[in-house]
């Protein structure tokens, strides 16, 4: 009799895969010394369109929800023949996932590996299935390494939820699979992972690099004082990783300035794993197009919009085995452009606007909160902490100071001023000495 071979062994090594022809493609270009940044469009488009046509092939085959949707949009077989026709895949809504753990699940349940969990506030949580497959061997195989610099010399600090949702073991299994690099496992606002522990742990351990949200990292800095920690001396990082939130480009030049290191974007999610990735031209996200293919569509028509326009992310992973994502609405606004950047990357670059239900709409147009910010952070005596609140269509900013000799009154007024010559928008502005530090997601915006 045989015996049960090792769980990873069995599922990751034995069981055949819809994926195993791209270990191939892969493979090819590790050994032309090339990874996929680089690769001329063509090639680029090339691989997405296979992956996509495998994927359908997957689904069709293995998850009854995809077939239906697919048959009601006239599809006889499960293959495009462009990407341009990926249009005519019926877009899947959230509201279709939310709360149901089987609907897009497209393998025996018996080979999930893991599963997370959308750390939505409101309503039913969405559930997203791997394979250990997915996890160790698929999500690895595109490689990054003019995007990410980290080596296994370096030292990640990981102050990210590990709870329900994908980022901590995410950006974990990065940095331990992809560049053997060891991990601080700080978690970010549970039980076991206190502030002044977590700062210690680095200091200790002399973290190289974090991985955190832009509110955490700001937070990071403002108690190491607290506890006697210098940053760029006890601690000396090279790089910060921040996702999670979004952020505009002030308040990160902020975080370089205090932290002494480059600050760079990430921007992913549990449903989708990685989408973009920031180079060190800092403008915009290369979309991680060995992992996804991102569109843009108009929220009112639902159609493709070309290049320059803004409209909502679109995400089809090309790389996943258990729970698929075939044109999923994320939810968050942005544009993307064809890859003319310095760094050389031929990867598409998206901009990233906010979420949807976080646009505010003020005189008649939409105002990205980013934006909002960004013009805020430009006053050095407003602090970190801030609320934007929409009442009755008027915005209402509520701000700390922030070292400053002007009292609440006289900043107050310079806010008003700064926001009505810089955007056109007059807002009324409270300044608080109070504003809640979170260790969740940093709510800035009250609509
Ligand atoms: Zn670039």
């Amino acid at each position: 009799m045989k015996l049960q071979s090792h769980k990873m062994k069995v599922s990751i090594d034995e069981e055949p895969s819809h994926l195993e022809p791209f270990k191939h493609f892969f493979e090819q270009l590790d050994s032309e010394g090339i990874t996929i940044e680089k690769l001329p469009r063509p090639r680029i488009e090339d691989y997405q369109l296979k992956a996509i046509n495998a994927t359908l092939a997957h689904t069709w085959n293995g998850n009854e929800y995809y077939r239906s949707k697919l048959e009601e949009a006239g599809f006889a077989e499960s293959r495009i023949d462009s990407l341009e026709q990926l249009a005519s895949v019926p877009l899947l809504k959230k509201d279709v996932i939310r709360g149901d753990k089987t609907k897009i699940l497209s393998v025996d349940p018996k080979q999930i590996g893991q599963v997370h969990l959308t750390s939505g506030t409101s309503g039913k949580p969405i559930y997203t299935a791997y394979t250990l497959a997915d996890q160790y061997v698929y999500d690895l195989l595109p490689k990054y390494l003019e995007l990410f610099k980290e080596t296994e010399v370096d030292i990640a600090a990981i102050a990210l939820p590990y709870e329900f949702a994908l980022p901590g073991l995410g950006f974990q299994r990065l940095f331990q699979f992809a560049f053997g690099t060891a991990v601080l496992s700080l978690g970010k606002g549970g039980y076991m992972a206190p502030v002044d522990k977590s700062l210690e742990l680095m200091k200790e351990y002399q973290a190289t690099v974090l991985a955190t949200t832009p509110s955490y990292a700001a937070l990071l800095v403002e108690e190491s004082e607290k506890y006697g920690i210098r940053i760029g001396e006890d601690i000396r990082l090279k790089k910060i990783w921040l996702t999670g939130e979004g952020c505009s480009s002030t308040f990160r030049d902020r975080l370089e300035k205090w932290w002494g290191c480059e600050v760079s974007f990430f921007y992913g999610s549990t449903e989708c794993g990685g989408i973009g990735v920031e180079c060190s031209e800092h403008k915009g996200y290369h979309v991680m197009e060995g992992h996804v293919k991102v569109e843009i569509i108009d929220p009112g028509t639902e159609k493709p919009i070309p290049y320059g326009k803004t409209g909502e992310i679109i995400v089809t992973t090309l790389l996943r085995e258990g729970m698929p994502m075939l044109r999923y609405q994320s939810g968050d606004i942005g544009y993307l452009q064809e890859a003319r950047c310095a760094c050389g990357n031929t990867m598409d670059v998206l901009h990233l606007r906010g979420r949807k239900e976080n646009m505010m709409h003020l005189n008649g147009e939409d105002y990205s909160p980013f934006l909002l910010e960004h013009f805020l952070m430009e006053i050095p005596d407003v602090g970190m902490w801030y609320y934007f609140k929409l009442n009755n269509g008027e915005l209402k900013i509520e701000a700390e100071p922030f070292r400053t000799k002007l009292n609440d009154e006289q900043l107050a007024e310079k806010i008003r001023k700064h926001m009505s010559d810089r955007i056109g928008i007059n807002c009324q502005v409270e300044i608080r000495h109070d504003i809640p530090r979170t260790f969740g997601k940093a709510t800035r915006v009250i609509n």
